[in-house]
């Protein structure tokens, strides 16, 4: 069965996708690229496989294309470009699957009903990764469609590290920590073993560190603590998110600020983090190479945050072999690698500085008691995977 499989990442104002050829001798990139601004100026760009733009396009100022256009564009141009190819399938990112949905599953009306009641846990994303699905269905009804889920890779975490200490009956009812990028743990688990059996087999903290930040505590490369909880707000402090407050600010800006809960959902999502400390950015290279002393404060608290963070999560797992830095900022920055490091010191991590300027993929010395690794994620990769396989019924 060979053919192209298209993967779909949807959020509130863009859709990002990748398209992979199958063949016999597995998965490989062909195309890749998004558009951005859907509902007030979109922009279209895609790139083949070698990198090099393979097409463009902008709409005039104002023009609404929404998720179910944007999706007709993109779908009418992975044909263009690859008429001889057939479409197996379309795998979607979407970022809840409540407590029902531990694994990717085939789409049809009854399990997108199901995946709308998790629209109020996810209220900013959810309803996004939706729409392109609902807009399959009814245009292509013959296409299969496979959701894969960002907190299945979480079901794992054992039933007393899911709880929030509040009345038993709200835990019941699903108030619970979730966690989310859990495609891109997944994919980083599936990895493990190629580079640090240890790693695979042992008690792993890794550090998915991009605009969204989280941190997961892997015992043999199952999730087993992570810091996002009910909602990806939750944990460190991202971009733009807070992470995790207390509890008693939200009232706080409630009785004295006459806040409601829009106004604070846009400041816990959209106006704190690295952004709201710093003043100056939410993007880590600004603040890396700014002057100002809101961007250094920024920083020192966002590594600061993580190291708590490391330590409340190797007491979960009650030690440490290693440690993984992935996403963008934990790919890609040497600094920020170290600083955690070097703060990680008294759970075993020894920093090699040159490795870890090269990049890896070891930056720990060859003695170090817990090893540290820098791998890049492929959360698009794994729901490729996820989507073949659940076309054709394997697990
Ligand atoms: P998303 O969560 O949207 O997928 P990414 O994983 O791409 O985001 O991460 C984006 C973050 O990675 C930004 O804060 C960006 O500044 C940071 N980043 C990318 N490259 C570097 C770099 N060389 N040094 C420091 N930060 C970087």
């Amino acid at each position: 069965m060979s053919g192209a499989i298209v993967v779909i990442n949807a959020g509130s104002s863009s859709l990002k996708f990748c398209v992979y050829f199958h063949r016999a001798q597995g998965l490989a990139p062909a195309l890749r690229g998004q558009i951005e601004s859907i509902h007030t100026q979109p922009r279209f760009k895609a790139r083949d496989a070698a990198g090099a733009e393979c097409g463009t396009k902008t709409w005039p100022q104002g023009t609404a294309l929404g998720h179910d256009e944007a999706l007709r564009h993109i779908v009418e141009f992975v044909h263009a470009q690859l008429p001889d190819e057939p479409l197996l399938a379309v795998g979607h990112r979407v970022v809840h699957g409540g407590m029902e949905f531990a694994a990717p599953v085939r789409m049809d009306a009854d399990v997108l009903a199901r995946l709308e009641a998790f629209i109020p846990l996810a209220p900013l994303h959810q309803p996004h990764n939706l729409a392109p699905i609902r807009a399959l269905l009814a245009a292509r009804p013959d296409l299969p469609q496979v959701a894969c889920f960002d907190t299945a890779f979480h079901r794992t975490i054992p039933e007393i590290a899911q709880m929030f200490a509040l009345p038993h009956a709200l835990h019941v009812e699903g108030v619970r920590r979730f966690g989310f990028h859990g495609l891109s743990y997944e994919y980083i688990a599936s990895q493990l073993a190629h580079f640090d059996p240890i790693a695979a087999t042992g008690r792993t903290v890794v550090l998915h560190l991009g605009n969204g930040a989280s941190m997961c505590a892997m015992h043999a490369s199952r999730s087993v603590a992570t810091t996002m909880g009910f909602t990806a707000v939750d944990g460190l402090p991202m971009g733009t998110r807070s992470g995790s407050i207390d509890p008693g600010v939200i009232l706080y800006l409630m009785d004295e600020r006459g806040m409601d809960a829009r106004a604070i959902e846009t400041m816990i999502y959209n106006a704190s983090g690295l952004l709201g400390v710093s003043g100056v950015s939410s993007d880590m290279r600004t603040l890396l190479a700014s002057a100002e002393p809101g961007a250094k404060r920024a920083v020192d608290l966002y590594v600061y945050r993580i190291g708590r963070a490391l330590g409340s999560l190797a007491a979960a797992l009650g030690g440490l072999d290693a440690v993984v830095f992935t996403g963008g900022i934990g790919e890609n920055s040497a600094v920020i690698r170290e600083r955690v490091c070097r703060d990680a010191e008294w759970l075993g991590v020894e920093l090699d500085p040159e490795a870890n300027e090269r990049g890896g993929p070891c930056i720990s010395t060859a003695d170090a008691r817990t090893r540290a690794w820098t791998v890049p994620t492929d959360e698009e990769w794994m729901i490729a995977r996820h989507t073949l396989s659940t076309l054709e019924g394997r697990p």
